[in-house]
């Protein structure tokens, strides 16, 4: 039996960290096994914010790679492959912006979030403002089923939704609509509880040692209200349960909620616990990142084949593409 296809791609803009972890590349992993699930790295998609650093946009992708890999996507189960490498992108991205009205990309709400958040970057750049197109072009070239997203990202799903249904009315149909496979995120904060972000310099990366990792756990912001060992805390307020809330079991979340509120445990011991159980979800990937890193050849040849395999489906569909728009 054929089965559904699902799309899904991460932005190489930075190193990967928990929260990229648990709220996407675990989820990933799973739908490996019941889906014929495409992954890629949006190094494109990078570069509509971060054009001028591309030395960092290079890292990036490496390290992206590598901890598709290393967190368990398994090449025999799924397409993994370079967005830039296959360039049927760009071309459906052009056709596309024949057909979109510009109102359409500027009542974009991230249009608008993304512009006042990255206030150091000249962001007046098409590029930036065409971003849902390729976005758009990244899914339906692939004819995908689905896309993995959050409830808060369906209506970012909208707009392409809007935009394939625009090109099947002009020209007949050509793209199916794609469909949100709705996905549960938890929320994982930063070491300094706002929200986990290589921007707030406060993530947790997949690529830091066992001691950077266990050293940023133990300067975590706990509950204000528990300065001294006998102050009882809520652990509601602090940052650390939040993690043990995604790396924990629910056992040991009671238990340290509760000894949390009777002042039964001090921080020191609750953080030792959840280092370990981190660490435990962390050492199979530094073990497979390590082997990665020190065989090139294999990630290479991992992604070379996973781009020919991606490259021959959007050549298929560009086919059909440019025939419906009288190009042939
Ligand atoms: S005991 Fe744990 S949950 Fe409570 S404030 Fe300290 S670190 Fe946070």
């Amino acid at each position: 039996m054929t089965k559904d296809r699902v799309l899904s791609g991460m932005q190489s803009s930075g190193k990967v960290h928990i929260g990229n972890l648990v709220g996407a590349l675990q989820n990933w992993v799973k739908l490996q096994d019941k889906y014929d699930c495409y992954y890629f790295v949006a190094d494109w998609h990078a570069l509509t914010t971060g054009y001028e650093n591309p030395a960092a946009l290079h890292d990036s992708v490496n390290d992206l790679l590598i901890n598709f890999l290393a967190a368990g996507l398994d090449p025999d189960k799924c397409t993994i492959f370079l967005q830039s490498r296959i360039l049927e992108h760009a071309e459906l991205h052009l056709l596309l912006s024949m057909i979109t009205p510009l109102g359409w990309l500027e009542r974009v709400p991230t249009y608008k979030e993304k512009q006042q958040e990255l206030k150091d970057r000249d962001l007046a750049n098409y590029g930036f403002l065409g971003y849902p197109l390729l976005q758009t072009a990244d899914i339906i070239i692939y004819r995908a089923k689905y896309v993995p997203v959050g409830v808060d990202q369906v209506p970012h799903l909208e707009i392409s939704r809007e935009i394939a249904r625009r090109f099947n009315n002009l020209y007949g149909e050509v793209f199916p609509e794609p469909d949100a496979l709705l996905t549960e995120f938890p929320k994982v904060p930063g070491v300094d509880g706002r929200k986990m972000s290589k921007s707030y310099n406060n993530a947790i990366y997949l690529s830091d040692t066992p001691k950077e990792v266990e050293s940023k756990i133990k300067t975590m912001t706990t509950d204000p209200a528990r300065i001294k060992r006998t102050d009882v805390g809520d652990p509601e307020l602090s940052p650390v349960f939040q993690l043990h809330k995604v790396f924990s079991s629910k056992e040991e979340q009671s238990e340290v909620a509760a000894g949390c509120k009777t002042a039964g445990i001090g921080c020191i011991d609750c953080k030792k616990i959840l280092i370990r159980n981190v660490f435990r979800v962390l050492e199979p990937i530094w073990a497979k990142r390590e082997e990665l890193l020190s065989n090139p050849e294999q990630l290479h040849a991992i992604v070379e084949k996973g781009n020919d395999k991606a490259r021959k489906v959007a050549q298929g569909t560009m086919v059909i593409a440019r025939k419906a728009m009288g190009l042939y």
